[in-house]
């Protein structure tokens, strides 16, 4: 069986969620397509298909038939500031126009100046004009009848003939102007919501400068391979994820992290894509290009966390899918009741379907663009909808509670072994190992000189520890669940007490080692905690697969419950649990041994995910820095985002009843019910540009 595949087709000329919608449907009713995601935010559909039944040129035509633009694969950025840029001066110069022709009748109505027009200036002129202006929109209507459709534009056109039924091409008239300006409004209303994303894809470097055959020269992004060399200038944009190998340097790191302190990098410093080299030039190998770094990963995420929808715009996208029917039928039983033709024209006026499918992505991807220049990456609106309800709070312990970077305080002998021999088998067998341990154990073999051995044979045990051959001798080095008759040891129990790591080291079989190793709490964890109770977590605990002394103590300090000795897949099931009695579970961790419980949980976060592939995988929102307030920022973010999102629904819901009932009763005239059919869409609009700035 061939595999399928995937590709991304950039697509223009979506205004709304309808518009996505009929794409989607359009591309997956072909035969050989698997499935299909369009992301009206990223303007491009991702589409799963079989090579072998249909190709790429049927999918695009498919698109074009159904009314949309293929863009060309020029940068998107390009294209879409030219082609909306276009669009929306042609649009303004018509409404424009137009705009100051009848603009005078508004003002002139109350006066009976509209009546006087409408006596004086010929239908045929009238006409004329209402089709002139309104050329855009009936074309749109007539091109969604060809394919069966009806769109909101199809009712309000209704409206129009209605109007003009009666001979009120006046009204008529200003009805097509209120239509063009609303579409106008909309467009703009859900363009905005891709400003904070292309604001973090202009952020993206372009080019370049490559040492090659000796000689600097300046390339674009994609010409720069991995292990190359790259020259960074004081003041330029790094270009690519690598390490430093000369040159000193203060790195802004905010586009990744969102932190104002500039970082000191020095030879064999790590880099990150995107960030920008303050005082002082750098060469650096370069080790991830393009999509590949961070920075571009973030851009990706962000732009695909459309698909991973909240569950509240589902259900506003079904209820707007069924709103035109609903306003078709209170439409038709005002005629039918009062027989008049401007009311029901008022009806079909005033309704605004789109406002109900735009009301929350547009606050959504606001919010999500946002944070990620604040160092927070989240995944998708669901998660922001499940965090902000969320009521448990699960955190992993090593690397994510703690710094990280355990030091070793005691090593022990125990079977006559010195103590470098013991460190130099320790050090060699964790050599391959990234968890933070390990890296303490060769943190202290540098710091003393000790070379190490290559391991023939390492496997790691995740949660225990890892074990290995070395000159010959099988070595295992772990806790006490790996290497059990070590609790034996007389002064284990002491040492744990103290809230103290033990690492049991075995060669052979036999007891030989002891290594004692201390973390220490991250001093902002006891604030970020309390905050999070005060946001309405209501349970916190601690999980670990550390000893229960050592947990106990932690916990015991930061006033939260712990559970001891788990495995990754023991991490698993407490998630689980919780879940099953109704939780909804945030779980926090660092990527190490956690990183399918994180994905277990309702939203997984993870801590310092900047430049950790897996972290950046697993979890469902990364944190770019290791920042413990990043945890309860995100939390009120995602309330924020919630709130405005209901806001938004709560408005356009109410607009649209008070409208309809006013409009069917006759008491909205139809040149102000179809004025204030863009209404919703401001208020979205400013609504949610409230999440563009930090509180
Ligand atoms: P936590 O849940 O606290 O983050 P982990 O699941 O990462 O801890 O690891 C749990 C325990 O497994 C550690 O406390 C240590 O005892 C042992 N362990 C895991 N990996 C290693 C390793 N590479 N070397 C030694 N011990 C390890
Ligand atoms: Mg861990």
């Amino acid at each position: 069986m061939r595999r399928a595949q995937t590709v991304e087709i950039p697509i223009s000329g979506m205004d709304c969620a309808e518009c996505a919608r009929h794409v989607r449907g359009a591309i997956e009713k072909l035969p050989g397509v698997q499935s299909a995601q369009v992301l009206l935010g990223a303007e491009k559909a991702i589409v799963e298909f079989d090579p072998d039944k249909i190709g790429l040129p049927e999918i695009c035509a498919a698109i074009r038939t159904a009314g949309y633009e293929v863009s060309p694969l020029e940068s998107p950025k390009d294209a879409l500031a030219s082609a909306e840029g276009f669009h929306r001066r042609l649009t303004l110069l018509l409404v424009g126009t137009f705009g100051l022709i009848v603009n005078a009748v508004v003002f002139g109505e109350i006066l009976g100046f509209l009546d006087i027009l409408n006596e004086h200036v010929p239908f045929l002129l009238g006409l004329t004009v209402v089709v002139a202006g309104g050329y855009p929109i009936f074309m749109d209507v007539l091109r969604a009848a060809v394919r069966g459709k009806v769109t909101s534009h199809t009712l309000m056109t209704l409206g129009v003939i209605a109007a003009l039924a009666v001979g009120q091409w006046a009204t008529a008239g200003l009805v097509v102007l209120f239509m063009r300006i609303g579409d106008y409004v909309e467009s703009f209303t859900a363009h905005s919501a891709r400003r904070a994303l292309r604001e973090l894809t202009s952020l993206a470097p372009q080019t370049a400068r490559v040492e090659r055959q000796g000689v600097e020269i300046q390339v674009p992004i994609g010409e720069v391979s991995v292990g190359e060399i790259v020259i960074v200038r004081p003041g330029e944009r790094i270009p690519v994820d690598g390490q430093v190998i000369a040159g000193h340097a203060t790195v802004d790191q905010s586009p990744i992290t969102g932190e104002s302190m500039p970082a000191e990098v020095i030879p064999g410093s790590r880099v990150y894509a995107a960030t920008i080299a303050k005082l002082g030039s750098l060469r650096i190998r370069a080790e991830k290009v393009g999509e590949d770094t961070t920075f571009g990963r973030v851009i990706k995420m962000v732009e695909e966390a459309e698909a991973h929808r909240a569950h509240l715009h589902s259900v506003a996208d079904r209820f707007s899918a069924l709103y035109l029917p609903i306003v078709g039928a209170i439409a038709g039983l005002t005629f039918l009741i009062t027989r008049n033709p401007l009311s029901t024209a008022a009806v079909l006026v005033v309704a605004c379907s789109c406002s109900f499918a735009l009301a929350t992505p547009v606050a959504i991807l606001a919010s999500i663009g946002a944070s990620a220049r604040r160092g927070l990456l989240i995944k998708g609106g669901r998660y922001l909808e499940l965090l902000a309800r969320a009521d448990v709070l699960l955190v992993d312990k090593t690397g994510t509670l703690t710094l990280g970077q355990p030091q070793v305080t005691d090593v022990f002998s125990s079977c006559g072994l010195s103590r470098k021999e013991i460190l130099t088998l320790a050090a060699s067998a964790e050599r391959y190992s990234e968890h933070p341990l390990a890296e303490a154990i060769r943190a202290l073999a540098r710091c003393e000189n000790i070379p190490l051995l290559e391991p023939r044979y390492f496997e790691a045990v995740p949660g225990l520890g890892v074990s290995g051959v070395i000159g010959g001798k099988r070595i295992r080095i772990g806790n006490s669940r790996m290497i059990p008759e070590a609790q034996r040891f007389p002064m284990a129990a002491e040492l744990e007490e103290q809230g103290k790591t033990l690492l049991f080291l075995e060669i052979d079989g036999q007891l030989a080692g002891i290594l004692a190793l201390e973390d220490t709490l991250r001093p902002e964890v006891p604030a970020a905690l309390q905050e999070m109770r005060a946001l309405g977590i209501r349970h916190v605990e601690l999980l670990t697969g550390d000893n229960e002394r050592t947990a106990a103590r932690l916990a015991q300090e930061l006033g939260v419950l712990c559970r001891a000795k788990l495995l990754p897949e023991d991490k698993i099931r407490v998630v689980k649990e919780f879940q099953a009695r109704g939780h909804t579970v945030v779980m926090v961790g660092d990527g190490v041994n956690d990183a399918p419980a994180l994905a277990q949980a309702d939203v997984g976060i993870a801590m310092a995910a900047a430049g950790t592939d897996v972290a950046m995988e697993a979890a469902h929102i990364a944190l770019m820095r290791e920042d413990w307030h990043l945890v309860p920022e995100v939390l009120r973010t995602s309330r924020r985002t919630m709130r405005v999102v209901k806001m938004n629904l709560a408005f356009t819901a109410i607009y649209n009843l008070v409208g309809l009932s006013l409009a069917a009763l006759g008491i909205l005239p139809l040149v102000v019910a179809a004025a204030a059919q863009s209404l919703p869409d401001i208020v979205i609009l400013g609504n949610s540009a409230r999440l563009l700035t930090r509180k």
